[in-house]
């Protein structure tokens, strides 16, 4: 359906990094036992490398030297991965070192993206092991397809770069509270939407947004790269790989996977591409967005790959660069049954369906959102950011994505 995929060989040299903290607490127990001798059968030198604390893979990616890697393959949550994107777009070679492709296994608790490749590879909903040995599975065939990533601008003058959600309100208040379930694995989003829905209630704010009427053409989003460019970026040196060799550090002697120079002090600002969709935050919205006459919500969560969870198919019609954010919004006045069923249907990506008045989808290229309640929370790929106006846009296909 218009994804680009490219046949290429097998990544090789994978560094690949694991949280030993997410999800239960099994990410390392869950590689070795699903995924490590798929690898090896499959001929895939990697690198493990043991996260040992908060932003250690986000300075690892900006420190690395990317000559030697052709692939960053997380195993972890999507918090993980954000780091990652991060880190590489705070390097000055930002744009050649945002091409290298990006691949995760689920070991967390929030596996999103992980469940959306799984998806956008056409096979049955899964989860758990299952969808830990579909993405081992898709890693070891090495396909490669862009990714787009949103551009996050905070009123700090703070920018983040967001491969999967921007979110607000109900959405964003159980992902940060459901941080302590996270023992129970992917069901803690299903406990605190529970506990969220007993005390539901109403954000003030205003939402702008830059429709899209129909998606963008290809040429639009991200011109479209010879296949030899994916090969390139990935192709196993013959030496290499006749005599793969896979090498495992445990967190004693982890670091030589990059020099890891731990990195104290304020976090570089990270770089990229202008912006140039957004008016500063301080001046009105451009003449052609749209400003939503409501200002009391539910929740906002404007979604740019398919799965907000495992089990949460928020975003049905979307794909890894599709170019466009699927902005959804649910206006206060809502029922809390009528939320219910909105979220039981997401399992299925049949929210929609339910045909429910106060839930809005559109599909835009950027958006504003400027809370009015003196407290709450957003959240960027599932963790929180400063809590104040916020403007993002996308830019298709920026990253590369090893996907099925
Ligand atoms: P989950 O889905 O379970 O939340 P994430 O991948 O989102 O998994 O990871 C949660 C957080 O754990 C990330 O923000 C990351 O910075 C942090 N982290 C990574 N390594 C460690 C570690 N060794 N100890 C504690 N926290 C870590
Ligand atoms: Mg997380």
């Amino acid at each position: 359906d218009g994804v680009l995929y490219s046949e290429v060989r097998r990544p090789c040299r994978v560094m690949l990094l694991v949280n030993p903290h997410s999800g239960k607490g099994q990410a390392l127990s869950l590689f070795t036992g699903h995924v490590q001798r798929m690898l090896t059968e499959a001929g895939v030198p990697h690198t493990v490398v043991i996260t040992e604390r908060q932003n250690h893979a986000r300075e690892l990616a900006r420190e690395a030297d990317l000559s030697q890697w052709d692939a960053l393959v997380i195993m972890s949550g999507d918090g993980l991965l954000f780091e990652v994107v991060n880190g590489l777009m705070e390097r000055e070679d930002w744009e050649s070192a945002i091409q290298t492709p990006l691949g995760i296994l689920p070991g967390g608790s929030g596996n999103a993206l992980a469940a959306s490749i799984h998806y956008y590879s056409g096979s049955q909903p899964v989860s758990s092991e299952e969808l830990l040995v579909s993405c081992g599975f898709l890693l070891c065939k090495g396909l490669v397809s862009r990714l787009d990533l949103v551009s996050v601008n905070m009123a700090s003058s703070q920018r983040l770069f967001s491969f999967l959600s921007l979110a607000w309100g109900f959405v964003a208040d159980v992902d940060i509270e459901s941080e302590k379930y996270r023992h129970v694995g992917a069901a803690r989003f299903t406990v605190g939407t529970l506990v969220r829905l007993a005390s539901l209630r109403v954000y003030q704010g205003r939402l702008a947004y830059l429709p899209v009427d129909e998606p963008p053409s290809r040429a639009e989003v991200s011109p479209p790269l010879p296949a030899s460019a994916f090969c390139s970026s990935l192709l196993c040196r013959p030496s290499k790989a006749s005599s793969h060799q896979n090498t495992f550090h445990n967190s004693c002697n982890s670091n030589n996977a990059g020099k890891a120079r731990r990195v104290d002090g304020p976090t570089p600002a990270p770089r990229g591409p202008a912006d140039s969709l957004l008016a500063p935050l301080e001046q009105p919205v451009p003449g052609d967005w749209t400003v939503v006459a409501e200002e009391d919500f539910v929740l906002m969560l404007a979604m740019y790959q398919a799965h907000l969870g495992e089990d949460m198919l928020a975003a049905p019609g979307s794909a890894p660069d599709d170019g466009l954010i699927h902005l959804f919004y649910v206006k206060a006045g809502i029922s809390r049954t009528a939320l219910l069923r909105i979220f039981l249907a997401m399992e299925k990506g049949a929210h929609l369906a339910t045909g429910c008045p106060y839930l809005v989808y559109v599909k835009v290229r950027a958006l504003r959102l400027e809370p009015l309640s003196p407290k709450g929370v957003i959240t960027v790929d599932g963790e929180a950011v400063d809590y104040g106006p916020v403007q993002a846009q996308v830019h298709g296909g920026l990253a590369r994505l090893v996907s099925g």
